[in-house]
């Protein structure tokens, strides 16, 4: 039997065990899917004993997403990105059991662009504003940028989304009062920012949105959150952070078994907890 699991602190509401375990029933495979918590500081270590123990892969979450950098070798987007979400073990009958040094993924990248190609949203060529520069909408920068949008990035803290447009090919960045300016002209909308989760609250005032935007919301409790209900008045086309929470699952799942991922199953396991 295979053992995957997830690093973070705290992980006790983790949705990510019943949605592979849920992949792994419909698939045949022989896997567990499990938690763990280590100590903040323990980032590195963690990777290593996970290694040793033949764990066949682990997902990373907050706060160890930067620090597992250290531990593994990252791929380029995930290296651009500055975060991992997902480390890749050799296989120990491929690489003779000397234990080769772990890759490193942010499939959180593939999670915001899989979430629009399931909704029929074209990227190349669209106008992209991401709201918020931290894990998340570093990710959602790089992500639509190489699929071929242009992004801009709106932050609380202008630094940070300078900081990152200078990163990003093309991007520009600015504080949320640019977001007058650039939303009624975008195509494409990410709030990448935690306002909205656990509260009636949205990070872009609603009389911006319109009906030529798709719009993702990474926050994914509540599942439809005041952003999404104002998109939808406005006629926009709106996707759930549960989608992007499957993708990044769905991503990582791939990458470990090298499989097509049962992504229905692995759905219906992930709706059922956050319905
Ligand atoms: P993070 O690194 O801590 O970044 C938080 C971001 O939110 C920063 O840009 C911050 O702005 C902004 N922010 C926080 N409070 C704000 C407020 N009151 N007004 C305006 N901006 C505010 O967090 P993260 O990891 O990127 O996560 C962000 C959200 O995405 C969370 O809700 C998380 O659950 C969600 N997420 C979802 C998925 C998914 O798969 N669906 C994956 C990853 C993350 P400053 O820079 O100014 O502080």
């Amino acid at each position: 039997m295979d053992v995957y699991g997830l690093i973070g602190n705290p992980v006790g509401h983790s949705l990510s065990p019943p949605m592979h375990e849920a992949g792994y029933e419909a698939l045949g495979i022989d896997a567990r899917y499990v938690t763990f918590e280590p100590d903040p500081d323990d980032a590195v270590r963690a990777v290593e004993g996970a290694a040793a123990l033949g764990v066949a892969g682990l997902n990373v979450t907050i706060p160890f997403k930067r620090d597992v950098l250290a531990a593994v070798d990252p791929d380029p987007l995930a290296e651009r990105i500055g975060a991992v979400n997902t480390v890749v073990f050799p296989d120990p009958d491929e690489d003779g059991g000397e234990g080769g040094t772990p890759r490193g993924y942010n499939t959180d990248a593939a999670g915001v662009t899989r979430s629009f190609e399931r909704h029929g949203v074209s990227l190349d060529g669209s106008d992209a504003v991401v709201v918020g520069a931290g894990g998340a909408g570093r990710a959602a920068a790089f992500a639509l940028s190489d699929a071929g949008a242009s992004v801009h990035v709106a932050n609380r803290t202008t630094e940070r989304a300078t900081d990152l447009a200078a990163e990003v090919p093309g991007a520009t960045g600015g504080g949320l009062a640019g977001l007058d300016e650039r939303v009624p002209a975008a195509d494409v909308l990410v709030n990448a920012t935690s306002v909205g989760m656990e509260e009636n609250a949205t990070p872009v005032p609603a009389d911006l949105l319109h009906a030529d935007l798709a719009v993702l919301d990474a926050v994914y409790t509540p599942t439809e959150t005041r952003l999404l209900r104002e998109a939808a008045a406005a006629g926009a086309t709106t996707i759930e952070g549960a989608w992007m929470l499957l993708f990044q699952g769905v991503e990582a799942f791939e990458r470990w078994t090298g499989e097509d991922a049962p992504v229905e199953e692995m759905n219906a396991a992930l709706r059922e907890r956050l319905e």
